[in-house]
């Protein structure tokens, strides 16, 4: 990192000595505000961190419990001054996910926002006991109890094939490269503007990343859309109206949720300067009505997978872009960033051809979470410009045109549904742990060449009397495993599941039957 460049921690604490009153969070749900302001968030985070490098005897990442509360924002820089990583769960994370979650990390503590109703070990640390320490007299924290520029920031947990979820490890170093490239997307976000930044993503999602700290490098705002508002299309539209927005991050699928509505358009939100897309893939189709409704703003793609940190691509899509290249590229790296083109043997291909995409650079994890089988088969190092970096295999499809890159979907089992990543084996194995299911086989249903849907084609160990009811039923015990974006919208019983001549599951053949 250059010494031009302020480091992520450095810069809360300008801007919190800058514009202490400015509010730093607001989240209102109806007409229950919550916010905080910026020298609420520096001084909290700082009495909480103190407080955890008094009492606390381990470094072990801490699990931060909760939805779009301010107070989770203190929490995670609470973390992080005092030298821990943070591991944000959220609240619509089904309870056996979450100790799932816990087990793996074994934290000291977890700090909650929310009620956790998972029962795990480690001290649990409500939202009132935050309160507390975080409004008590004294207590500062030095800078150099902080995570360092190598160590573990945050961890955030991805679907897993097996039916377990894996701990993406994000260094300081990483998010900070991250950072200095991000500001400049779009129309740059120049400090001091006080930009207010959309947080539609949950915490525990990565997309997330992006706004919240663009946000707290540049001082702003940001607007927090909880659940029960995306969820009513009147509050919505209201709190998007009141937003004030400047910048807007999500996936393309919420867009289209908004765009269902005309009146979502410049007049509503007439401070939107950009829209940020990631996670999924952005359709000519979202663009161009956006461009319709918001002539003003930039339509910004950008790709990457957790594993990279957010982000590591970008391309404004242009009117012209729009209406020439189809399927939309998904950009040109960051600096710090190459991207490789491999064959099933790892050799690099020339451009054009259609290969693996490889990530090698600055922002690439240091691993999963305590998994060195999987590190080894997903990460490694090499030799890029003269200098030795990280590289991470994707699993995604993609080609290289004149140093843009476009994606050509996943080469794996995994999908996207709404921007959620979904291994199809995690919720195959948690159909598997149902009593009664023999087989479980889960496909994805296209529209528009974006999935749309799951459907699961299931094999009974006995006869099934009343269909509906079994199903009801595995639907309850699936609610209890896995997040609601999970579960597959339309369920069957099948009397057998189809194979291929070598035996294998033809998926194709499952499909046709769902
Ligand atoms: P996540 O780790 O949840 O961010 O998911 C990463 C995966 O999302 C990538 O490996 C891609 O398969 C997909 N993805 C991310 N960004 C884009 C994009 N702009 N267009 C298409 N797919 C994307």
């Amino acid at each position: 990192m250059d010494n031009q460049f302020v480091t992520i921690l450095e810069k809360v604490r300008q801007n919190a000595a800058r514009w202490p009153e400015r509010p730093m969070m607001i989240e209102k749900t109806g007409e229950t505000m919550r916010s905080i302001t910026w020298s609420g968030l520096n001084d909290f985070s700082d009495r909480l961190a103190y407080w955890m490098d008094c009492r606390l005897e381990t470094k072990a990442p801490v699990v931060v419990y909760g939805h779009k509360d301010p107070m989770m924002i203190v929490c995670f820089l609470a973390c992080v001054k005092s030298g821990r990583a943070y591991c944000p769960i959220d609240v619509n994370v089904p309870v056996s996910r979450t100790e799932a979650i816990v087990n793996e990390i074994k934290p000291e503590i977890i700090l909650t926002t929310e009620t956790l109703e998972a029962e795990i070990s480690g001290t649990v640390v409500d939202r009132e006991e935050i309160c507390r320490i975080a409004s008590s007299e004294g207590g500062g924290i030095p800078p150099e109890k902080a995570v360092g520029p190598d160590d573990v920031f945050y961890m955030i947990f991805t679907s897993g094939s097996t039916g377990v979820p894996k701990g993406v490890q994000i260094t300081r170093d990483c998010l900070d490269h991250f950072i200095r490239w991000a500001i400049t997307l779009g129309n740059g976000i120049p400090d001091e503007a006080a930009y207010v930044f959309l947080n539609q993503a949950p915490f525990s999602f990565d997309l997330s990343v992006m706004d919240l700290f663009l946000c707290l490098y540049t001082g702003g705002t940001l607007w927090a859309l909880p659940k029960a508002v995306q969820n009513d299309m009147r509050q919505l539209y209201r709190s998007l109206g009141e937003s004030n927005a400047n910048v807007w991050v999500s996936t393309p699928s919420f867009a289209d949720v908004c765009l269902a509505d005309p009146s979502f358009s410049s007049e509503l939100m007439p401070s939107l300067t950009d829209f940020l897309f990631c996670g999924e893939i952005l359709t000519n189709r979202t663009v161009e009505r956006l461009h319709k409704r918001f002539p003003n703003a930039k339509v910004v793609n950008t790709y990457g997978p957790t594993e990279s940190t957010c982000a590591v691509t970008e391309v404004t899509v242009t009117d012209e872009i729009n209406q020439t290249v189809v399927p939309l590229p998904v950009g040109r790296p960051k600096p710090g960033t190459w991207i490789r083109i491999v064959d099933e043997n790892g050799r690099v291909l020339p451009e054009g051809e259609h290969g693996e995409i490889v990530i090698v650079g600055d922002s690439v994890s240091v691993g999963y979470w305590n998994n060195e089988e999987k590190n080894k088969r997903s990460f490694g190092v090499t030799t890029e410009s003269g200098a030795q970096y990280r590289f991470y295999r994707t699993g995604d499809e993609g080609y290289l045109v004149d140093g843009m890159l476009y994606y050509g979907g996943r080469m794996d089992l995994q999908v996207k549904l709404h921007g959620y990543r979904i291994e199809l084996g995690d919720v195959e194995n948690n159909f598997l742990k149902i009593d009664g299911i023999e087989q479980a086989v889960v496909i994805p249903k296209y529209r528009d060449g974006k999935v749309s849907s799951l459907a699961a084609g299931l094999v009974s160990s006995r006869t099934v009397e009343d269909e509906k009811t079994e199903i009801a039923n595995i639907r309850e015990a699936l609610k209890k495993e896995l997040p609601e974006y999970m579960i597959p919208k339309k369920i069957r019983f099948l009397s057998d599941i189809p194979r291929t001549n070598n035996g294998k599951i033809d998926r194709k053949a499952v499909g046709e039957l769902l």
